[in-house]
């Protein structure tokens, strides 16, 4: 792989992770890289720098930006600050990492899962019912390793992309093969400023195929999408008759996502579909309605990558039992009205924890909820069971951004589940 794009200076903005990725990738390729931060540059960021012989900025970004021929852009940073805008004004392009390593790989097919929430557990299945049939499948993106990072190994081998909305906007010529668009609720809206332009970037993931790709899309966005692409119904699609003990609701929905977008990239799935027990264990991702252990008769389940309200309410309409939710944290600007219904009939009490108890506890008495509030994970829980009945769940699923109190989801999950262990646990 080289360097072929007509640039010959490309400027990174952010130094985080994919920031990092993107600037070890050009240095390879011998490109002439600047990078611009924000921020302070850590002492390993500033050695990282030397040893790629990179130029660099921190504290702020000035015209050197300008200088360059492209400016890669990393996920968080709005289109809309004053340098890009300068730059998109000169005729610099601006690209996402998804831009750029779509431009530098060679892979037989590209697969790329978006949606509001299922992207991770869709993303993941399709990258097992591929390798299940031995096609070899890369699998990055939002996921957890960057594009670009694969770019080496994605040659001749399917490449299957967890892409976000923040990528996706970042994107002008991205097509992929397959693409599939799960769901849209409103969320990220302090990066995207509204609904409008949160939707517009999930629909760039459409935006350049043709009629030999493939979108699959749920019907209410059929119809509003207009996609040039095959469409297929996602919830029309059949399932292998072996898989039928999946249960109805959002995993059913992410297992068909996948199945249809593998099948497109290798048909001979169709004749040697994985058994059943393969797939549970596929769907079964960490933080993700995980059951970590029961207590009194009580089941606790770590649903802590439920980070908006239309994730909570997919979790609480697969439960079959009462429920005790642990909800809060960072909320998101609006949508909580959607979980109404499902708190009503499904929750038999919340226990707010976070900065959003304020809000959630405003919210729950004009729903007639009964609620309480708790400090950490510890009190919550302890909360939580003593709300609870023999046969009910307490589920985190908090509707809310983990970054008052925990570093990520994962983090939050983690807290919660090793106080689980340590003070109900194996009773
Ligand atoms: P993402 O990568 O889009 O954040 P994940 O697969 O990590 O999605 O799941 C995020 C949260 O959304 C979890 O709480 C999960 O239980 C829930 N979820 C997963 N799939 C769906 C879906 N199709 N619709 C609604 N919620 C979902």
């Amino acid at each position: 792989m080289g360097w072929a794009l007509p640039y010959r200076r490309v400027a990174v903005l952010g130094l985080g992770r994919t920031g990092r990725a993107v600037t070890a990738a050009l240095s390879s390729l011998g490109v002439p890289v600047f990078v611009s931060e924000r921020g302070t540059l850590s002492r390993r960021q500033l050695r990282l720098l030397r040893n790629w012989g990179v130029e660099w900025e921190e504290g702020g970004h000035t015209e050197g930006l300008l200088r360059s021929d492209l400016i890669v852009v990393s996920p968080g940073v709005p289109l809309s600050i004053p340098v890009l805008l300068q730059a998109v004004a000169k005729g610099i392009p601006v690209w996402s990492e998804l831009e750029l390593s779509w431009r530098l790989a060679a892979p037989t097919k590209v697969v790329a899962v978006t949606g509001t929430n299922g992207k991770s557990t869709t993303t993941a299945l399709v990258g097992k019912l591929l390798a299940a049939v031995g096609a070899r499948p890369v699998i990055a993106g939002n996921i957890g390793r960057p594009a670009v990072r694969t770019l080496a190994k994605v040659t001749g081998r399917p490449w299957v992309l967890e892409t976000s909305s923040y990528q996706l906007e970042g994107c002008s010529t991205f097509r992929p093969d397959v693409a599939v668009w799960l769901n849209f609720a409103p969320d990220h809206l302090e990066h995207h400023g509204s609904e409008a332009a949160y939707f517009a970037a999930k629909a760039r993931v459409l935006r350049r195929q043709g009629t030999a790709d493939l979108a699959v899309l749920p019907a209410e966005l059929i119809a509003s999408v207009g996609a040039h692409a095959r469409v297929v119904d996602l919830g029309s699609v059949q399932l292998p008759t072996a898989w039928a003990s999946v249960e109805p609701g959002h995993q059913r929905t992410n297992l068909q996502a996948a199945w249809v977008a593998a099948l497109e990239v290798c048909p001979r799935l169709a004749q040697q579909p994985p058994g059943m027990a393969q797939v549970g264990r596929a769907l079964q991702q960490p933080h993700r309605l995980e059951t970590v252990g029961e207590h009194a008769g009580v089941q606790f389940v770590d649903d802590s990558k439920a980070t908006n309200p239309h994730a909570t309410t997919a979790a609480l309409a697969g439960m079959g039992r009462p429920v005790v939710l642990i909800l809060g944290g960072r909320r998101k600007a609006r949508g909580y009205e959607v979980l109404r219904a499902s708190l009503k009939e499904k929750v038999r009490a919340c226990v707010l924890v976070g900065e959003a108890r304020p809000f959630f506890s405003e919210l729950l008495s004009s729903w007639g909820v009964p609620h309480t509030a708790a400090d950490g994970p510890v009190d919550a829980l302890h909360a939580a069971f003593a709300l609870a009945r023999r046969g009910d769940v307490v589920l985190l699923s908090p509707a809310c951004a983990s970054f008052d109190m925990f570093r990520s989801y994962a983090h939050r999950g983690r807290a919660f589940s090793q106080a689980f262990r340590r003070h109900f646990g194996g009773q």
